[in-house]
């Protein structure tokens, strides 16, 4: 089952984006045994996310051939059992975190690619820069922490809304995706869209998409 759904997504975003970029599939892993997950890289997923630091690094060793993301919200105090084994950092929400990565990965020799969260529906639950404030810390993250390299913006859209507001969102996204690669050639992901709304993601210039539920069936947590 989860190598079908993979090859049907792999199938469903062969063409890329309106933009003409090819699009990046990240299987989103939490709650999933490495069996799983070597199961869909198996079947054509070249990149992995976890959102917990402890999911991470017990199945690190466990799951061959992907390129390892991070995704969730990271705790200062728990950098530093990323250091050195992320490919992607996709969640760096607040300069203290900028601030913990720096010193860890330097003291490493170590840089960390990262792509800056913005809380683009601007909800409460969620971290991430502010849309209005995102491109400043863009430019001052690139050019202040030497250790730490920005490739790109990850958002999450509102669970709420209709398509029409969040397709709206998806726009503000790329036009700032867009402003700060006009800068920085390094700047290549858009990271948007999950399993309920990675289309409408896609049609507005996502060229980056995270999927759980479209994988592996719907997540149970254990009581
Ligand atoms: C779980 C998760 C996803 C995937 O969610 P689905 O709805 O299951 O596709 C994407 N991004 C992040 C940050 C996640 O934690």
């Amino acid at each position: 089952m989860i190598a079908e759904n993979v090859r049907s997504v792999l199938q469903k975003i062969a063409e890329g984006n309106p933009c003409g970029e090819k699009i990046t599939l990240v299987a989103a892993t939490k709650t999933r045994t490495a069996d799983e997950i070597n199961e869909a890289v198996a079947a054509g997923v070249t990149d992995v996310g976890e959102n917990k630091v402890q999911e991470f690094t017990q199945k690190f060793d466990f799951v061959h051939g992907a390129r390892r993301h991070f995704i969730g919200h990271l705790q200062t105090n728990k950098v530093k059992y990323l250091i050195g084994k992320t490919d992607l950092i996709q969640s760096l929400d607040r300069f203290e975190l900028a601030d913990e990565l720096q010193k860890r990965a330097e003291k490493a020799e170590w840089a960390a690619d990262c792509l800056l969260e913005v809380n683009i529906g601007s909800e409460l639950s969620k971290s991430g820069f502010s849309y209005e404030e995102a491109g400043e810390a863009y430019k001052k993250i690139g050019a202040g922490y030497k250790n730490i390299r920005l490739r790109g913006l990850m958002a999450m859209l509102p669970l709420a809304g209709s398509d029409e507001e969040k397709a709206a969102l998806v726009r503000k996204m790329r036009a700032l995706f867009d402003a700060l690669r006009a800068e920085d050639a390094g700047c290549v992901h858009l990271s948007m869209g999950m399993s309920g709304d990675w289309q409408l993601c896609v049609a507005g210039g996502s060229n980056m998409i995270r999927l759980g539920t479209s994988l592996f069936g719907e997540r149970h947590y254990p009581a």
